[in-house]
Formats: C-alpha cells, sequence, structure tokens
C-alpha cells in the first residue's frame, strides 16, 4: 500500500475515518455493472449488483461481494453508536453499516465513501459469477 498515491480526500476516509460529503461522491448515482474494488488495496468488496439507491448520498449496498471482505468494527467516535466497516485486507476505513437497508434483502445498509472504492468491469470474482451463470 503506498499512501503517497492517495489524493489528500482519500487519506482523510481511508486512514482517519473521515467521511466524504453527501451527493460528494463519484459513485453515488453509478449505475454501471461490475465490483467495486478497495482503492487502497484492491479488494473486491461490494458488487453492482447489490448496489441500491439509499437517498443518503453515500453509495449504499446491502450485502457484501463475499464473505470476509470486510471486518466490522464498534465505533463509538463522535457519540453515536455506530459499526464501522473497514477493508479486511489492508485495514483502511470505507464506510459504516446501519440497520436500515432494504428490508426484503438484507436490512442492511453498507455506506461507504466513493473515494475508497474504485468500479471494475472485470474481476476474479465476476469471471467466476459469470462462469457459474454459464454452466
Ligand atoms: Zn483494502
Amino acid at each position: 500500500m503506498d499512501d503517497a498515491r492517495l489524493t489528500p480526500e482519500e487519506y482523510h476516509v481511508m486512514r482517519e475515518k473521515g467521511t466524504e460529503p453527501p451527493f460528494s461522491g463519484k459513485y453515488v448515482n453509478e449505475k454501471s455493472k461490475g465490483m467495486y474494488v478497495c482503492k487502497s488495496c484492491g479488494a473486491e468488496l461490494f458488487s453492482s449488483e447489490t448496489k441500491y439507491d439509499s437517498g443518503t448520498g453515500w453509495p449504499s449496498f446491502y450485502d457484501i461481494a463475499k464473505e470476509g471482505t470486510v471486518r466490522l468494527v464498534p465505533d463509538e467516535s463522535d457519540g453515536m453508536e455506530r459499526t464501522e466497516v473497514v477493508c479486511a485486507k489492508c485495514g483502511a476505513h470505507l464506510g459504516h453499516l446501519f440497520p436500515d437497508g432494504p428490508k426484503e434483502k438484507t436490512g442492511k445498509r453498507y455506506c461507504i465513501n466513493s473515494c475508497a472504492l474504485d468500479l471494475k468491469k472485470e474481476t476474479p470474482l465476476l469471471r467466476q459469477a459469470k462462469k457459474q451463470g454459464h454452466s
């Protein structure tokens, strides 16, 4: 991991557990298919299949791409009891998990900062899913 490559905002979010301003991130209204990977280490985190419009101003997902891709950490900073979402591979701060996701799905809302993510069209997990879909 190379911190020198991070923009000041990326550094603030991923290293200092900051939050980008709502509706400012480039993936808030992103509808393209693909895999959202960790900006810092490239780990596959969230599939576009589970992204939904939560109206909160941050990219929101109701599930993770694969078991074990993120770590959930109790976070009591700012006088709030929240659950922090951290990249399991490199420890970058990604966002928070809230229990107000779509009820017909998981009921979870992974509220993730755009600048902690990178959208990829092709990844090993996506290729695997495609293969399984065709077999
Ligand atoms: Zn990472």
